[in-house]
This record gives C-alpha cells, sequence and structure tokens, in this order.
C-alpha cells in the first residue's frame, strides 16, 4: 500500500466532502468504510428520503445527494476501500498507519469521519429473525419499488417508522403501523400525515413470531396488555426499532472520546497530532449533527492538514470558482 497523504475513514457525507477538499488541495486521498458502498447514513438509512436543509437545494432525495457528493469526490480519484473496517491505528516515522481487517494502510494525516461508528440495527429478537432478513424483513428501506404491491407492516413509532409508512404508502397494496404503546416518537405532523393517509394501526402490539417456508407470509402479533396473540398476513415486515452504533475499535487508538465522540479542538484536531475528527463523530461545545456544519468541518480539517505536511502551504486555498482544476465542468 502507498502512504497517502490523507485517509478519511468513513465515507459518509462529511468523508465524502472530506476528500473532494483534499483532492482539490493536491492531496493524494484514500477512503476506507466499512460499508459495501459509500453515502453512510444517506445511503445506509434514509435513502429515499428527502433532505431540506442543504443549501441551494430546497429538497433533495438522501441517495441523490449522496450520489452528488460521491461524484465530486471522485473528480480527484481518492483511492476508496469498501467492506473494509479500520480497527487500529498505530503511529510510525511518516504519520500512521490505518490497520484494517483485510490489509494495512499507511498514512501521513487521518481524518476521522466514521459518524456513530459501524452501526447495526436493533433486532425483534424472535426466533428464525435472521433467515427471514432479504426475504420479507428489512431494517430500512433502500428501494421502494421492492415494496410494489405488497401488505406492509412497519414496526415502530419514532420518525423513520411514520416516515417510511408515508413514504411507502403510495407503492404498497397496504401500509399498518405496529407499536408496543399508543405515544409515537415521531413528530406530530407525520403521524398526522399518516393517519390522514389511513394507514392502519396495531397498537400495543408486538411481534413475537414470524412465518413463512422460505419468504415471510405472516407475523403473530402480542397484544402488551391482554398478552392475547393473532397471526396478520403480509408480504414485507420494516422494522425501525432503532440502531445500536458503537465506535468500537476506534475508542482504543488513544483518542480522547466522550459520549462515544471524539473530542476536538476549533480546528477539529483530536489529541492525536495529525488525527482530525468531522462530523457526526466530534465533540466540541456547539456541536451540531448536520451535513451542512459536518463539511464545514471537513474543509478546515483538511486545510490544516494540508499546512501540516507542507507550512508553504495556505491554509485558505481560495475560491473553487476561481481555480484553473474547475476551468471544465464534468459531463
Ligand atoms: C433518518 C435520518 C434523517 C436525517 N435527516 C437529515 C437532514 O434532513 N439533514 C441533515 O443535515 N442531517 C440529517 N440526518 C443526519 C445526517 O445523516 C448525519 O449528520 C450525517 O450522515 C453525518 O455524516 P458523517 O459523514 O459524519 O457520518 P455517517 O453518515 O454516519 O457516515 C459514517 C461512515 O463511517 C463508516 N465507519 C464507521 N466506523 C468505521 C470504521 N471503524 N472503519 C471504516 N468505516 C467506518 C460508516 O460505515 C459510515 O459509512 C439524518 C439522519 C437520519 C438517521
Amino acid at each position: 500500500m502507498d502512504r497517502v497523504d490523507v485517509t478519511v475513514i468513513g465515507g459518509g457525507p462529511v468523508g465524502l466532502f472530506a476528500a473532494f477538499y483534499a483532492g482539490m488541495r493536491g492531496m493524494s486521498v484514500r477512503i476506507v468504510d466499512s460499508l459495501p458502498e459509500l453515502g453512510g447514513q444517506l445511503t445506509a438509512l434514509y435513502p429515499e428520503k428527502y433532505v431540506y436543509d442543504m443549501p441551494g437545494f430546497p429538497a433533495v432525495l438522501a441517495k441523490d445527494l449522496a450520489r452528488g457528493l460521491i461524484d465530486q469526490a471522485a473528480r480527484f480519484h481518492p483511492e476508496v476501500v469498501l467492506d473494509e473496517t479500520a480497527e487500529g491505528l498505530e503511529p510510525d516515522f511518516e504519520g500512521y498507519t490505518v490497520v484494517g481487517r483485510r490489509d494495512r494502510y499507511p498514512t501521513r494525516t487521518v481524518i476521522v469521519s466514521a459518524g456513530a461508528g459501524a452501526f447495526s440495527p436493533t433486532k425483534l429478537g424472535v426466533e428464525g429473525e435472521d433467515g427471514y432478513v432479504g426475504r420479507g424483513l428489512s431494517y430500512g428501506v433502500k428501494s421502494k419499488a421492492d415494496f410494489e404491491g405488497k401488505r406492509v407492516l412497519v414496526v415502530g413509532g419514532g420518525d423513520s417508522a411514520f416516515d417510511w409508512a408515508e413514504n411507502l404508502h403510495p407503492v404498497a397494496a397496504s401500509v399498518e403501523i405496529v407499536h408496543r404503546r399508543d405515544q409515537f416518537r415521531a413528530h406530530e405532523e407525520t403521524v398526522r400525515a399518516v393517519r390522514g393517509l389511513g394507514v392502519g394501526f396495531h397498537l400495543f402490539k408486538v411481534v413475537t413470531a414470524l412465518h413463512g417456508d422460505g419468504d415471510l407470509t405472516a407475523v403473530t402479533l402480542e397484544d402488551t396488555q391482554t398478552k392475547e396473540s393473532g397471526e396478520i398476513p403480509c408480504d414485507a415486515l420494516v422494522v425501525n426499532i432503532g440502531f445500536k452504533s458503537s465506535l468500537g475499535p476506534i475508542k482504543d487508538w488513544g483518542l480522547v472520546i466522550e459520549k462515544n465522540q471524539v473530542v476536538v479542538d476549533h480546528g477539529y484536531r483530536t489529541n492525536l497530532p495529525g488525527v482530525f475528527a468531522v462530523g457526526d463523530v466530534c465533540s466540541f461545545d456547539g456541536k451540531i449533527k448536520l451535513i451542512a456544519t459536518g463539511v464545514g468541518e471537513a474543509a478546515t480539517a483538511v486545510c490544516l492538514a494540508k499546512t501540516r505536511l507542507d507550512p508553504t502551504a495556505k491554509l485558505f486555498p481560495g475560491h473553487s470558482s476561481d481555480m484553473d482544476q474547475f476551468a471544465t465542468v464534468p459531463g
């Protein structure tokens, strides 16, 4: 493996923008992500949802925003290593070696943009659950088209559950929400909108069994109060009862961590020299977990990494609109 100027750990929106900005500053870049595709939460958790707070985009689908960030980063040809988890960080004479599950990645500086860390969905805890994943059971929605004409049960009472119920309603044959209470964590507006669509509700119910020879065809719902249960036919079960996330191995790198986040200074520098943290993973007074704020953090961290490697370089690179390298617009 060649030693690169910067290794970006986490190819979510913030890491992708860091990769773009580092490329723009003439740095060699490697992105490492444990997921099989780039885009972080945008791609993995809510690809079909609209995002309304991106500067310049009144509304943009999360998957389209991810596509744009991926294309923008690709302009400077970063090396992309997917399905690879950064497990260790070893200092060496020229910087660090990021130790992955499969390989070792030498680098001069590191930008950690690992979000909430590697995340995994909270499961129902029902017998045989894993066997139905991809055969009717999912923990999110990758493509609405997969639910066309299907009888869908959405489990959960939070924003994600209600958002999926609203989004799937136009394509599915039917959508019903299963929730263990009659109170919802979801935003009032969304609850009102979903009720207005005529989505059905199974309240005070939990899923206790899954049925189907191969593909899912029905579930057993148990009443949390009376303990009575009954079988409900369905073709798709979308489980939205939360995500567990953990920084995992990153916690052992010698970084200062508070509440599962990496503590940084005003330049997004961690306590380890040449290691920066940006986006959801970092913590400082006034931190807001938004894409719009995270990409700004990434630009600053990249510029500080640049001046660390080349003290003659200016911190502020100038405006992209004035740079010769952008004289042509990619097709
Ligand atoms: C349902 C939902 C709706 C949202 N809506 C909005 C919105 O409207 N506007 C907005 O601004 N924000 C929104 N957000 C928040 C936004 O998605 C996050 O702030 C953003 O994704 C953070 O970007 P990030 O790049 O820091 O981290 P992430 O997107 O979490 O990406 C981190 C990446 O790091 C990888 N990773 C983690 N650990 C390792 C490791 N050890 N090795 C290799 N890779 C690793 C992960 O696989 C992941 O791909 C929403 C979030 C959710 C869940």
